[in-house]
């Protein structure tokens, strides 16, 4: 029997962030200059070990999950990340394992992500502007860096990669075709995202965000392209196909034309609190009964309780909500 929340939205994926660290700095994600040296990131016995995710996973895929995808922060900073991955594979009932990535360390990680049985990858790569991608991650990596990440990736196996993008007008919306033409050639799934304002900390203002119809727009100026059909029920990314034949790119336009209403996604935070939505404040603490040796069904009806009162709409609602910010859930800390 499936669950489902007030809205009658099923739970299908969870989306595990394994750590709120990273070596980079997006402006748009963690400002360096909030995120200094002296920044107190979570301490190691705060993070949920392997063994605990794959508990909590094993019991969530009981009440319906079928899709996992690792994030973080950047997961591959956490060490043996591959381990996780062989103990999720084994969960029956899965069947899509992704996971998000800024590819710094894929040249040394993807063999053994692949060989650990991860079914498949995103990459973050926000422009082919060597200047203004450094400029949009803090000085932390090349765009060379990352294509040498993505060409480690498909040696190791991996195809039809997924690349995401972040918009921002004025920043890197003028090289957004050159990115799209880019993957077209070399067989990889874009997808542009709008701008959101997630968190509290990357001054987001609503000018700074390019729709998606513009972003289609743009392309098919370029590249003509037809409107391809979903996927899957919940697919957040709006797809459309090349006339010419030659593959497909997407837009999450979670901004202009929010998705909410098909909203499947429950999402974990490496310290094991469970947030509904991306733009949640608190979420639900369940390492705590995890840590003291609460039984399956006992986490199970933790789960239950908290997808069953969902009522989670904020994309739907943002332009309606007056008043200060809520103290919100960092992007970095419960990923994308
Ligand atoms: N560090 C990994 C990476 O960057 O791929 C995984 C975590 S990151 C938070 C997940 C995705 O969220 C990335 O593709 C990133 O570009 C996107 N993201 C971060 N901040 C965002 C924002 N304010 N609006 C839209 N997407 C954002
Ligand atoms: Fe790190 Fe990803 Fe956030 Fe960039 S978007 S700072 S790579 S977690
Ligand atoms: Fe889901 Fe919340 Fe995003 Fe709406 S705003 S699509 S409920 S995560």
């Amino acid at each position: 029997m499936l669950l489902h929340d007030t809205f009658q939205r099923p739970l299908r994926d969870l989306r595990i962030s394994v750590t709120d660290r990273c070596n980079f700095r997006c402006t748009y994600c963690m400002p360096a200059e909030v995120f200094g040296e002296a920044y107190q990131f979570l301490p190691r016995a705060e993070l949920l070990t392997f063994e605990e995710i794959t508990r909590i996973a094993r019991l969530m895929v009981r009440l319906g999950v079928v899709k996992l995808r690792l994030t973080g922060g950047e997961p591959l900073v956490r060490q043996e990340l591959e381990r996780l991955i062989a103990l999720l594979v084994q969960i029956e009932g899965v069947e899509d394992i992704a996971l998000t990535t800024n590819a710094y360390f894929l040249p040394q990680k993807a063999q053994a992500l692949k060989d650990a049985g991860l079914h498949r990858l995103t990459v973050s790569l926000d422009t082919l502007d060597e200047a203004i991608f450094q400029r949009m991650n803090g000085r932390r990596s090349t765009v060379a860096r990352v294509l040498a990440g993505i060409e480690a990736a498909q040696r190791a196996g991996f195809e039809r990669i997924k690349i995401n993008a972040v918009v921002q007008r004025g920043v890197n919306d003028d090289a957004l075709v050159d990115l799209a033409r880019w993957a077209k050639a070399a067989g990889h799934i874009m997808r542009f995202i709008e701008y959101m304002d997630v968190g509290t900390l990357n001054g987001w203002r609503m000018d700074d965000v390019v729709p998606a119809k513009e972003i289609i727009a743009r392309i098919h100026a370029a590249m003509p392209v037809e409107p391809a059909e979903q996927n899957y029920y919940g697919e957040v990314a709006e797809r459309w196909r090349y006339v010419d034949g030659s593959g497909e790119f997407g837009v999450i336009a979670s901004v202009t034309q929010p998705f909410c209403g098909t909203c499947t996604r429950l999402r974990l935070s490496p310290e094991g609190r469970l947030f509904t939505c991306l733009f949640g404040s608190q979420g639900t603490d369940l390492r705590t009964a995890l840590r003291d040796g609460a039984d399956d069904a006992a986490l199970e009806d933790i789960v239950r309780r908290v997808w069953r009162v969902r009522a989670d709409r904020y994309s739907e609602i943002r332009t309606s909500l007056t008043g200060p910010v809520p103290n919100r859930v960092q992007m970095y800390h419960i990923g994308g």
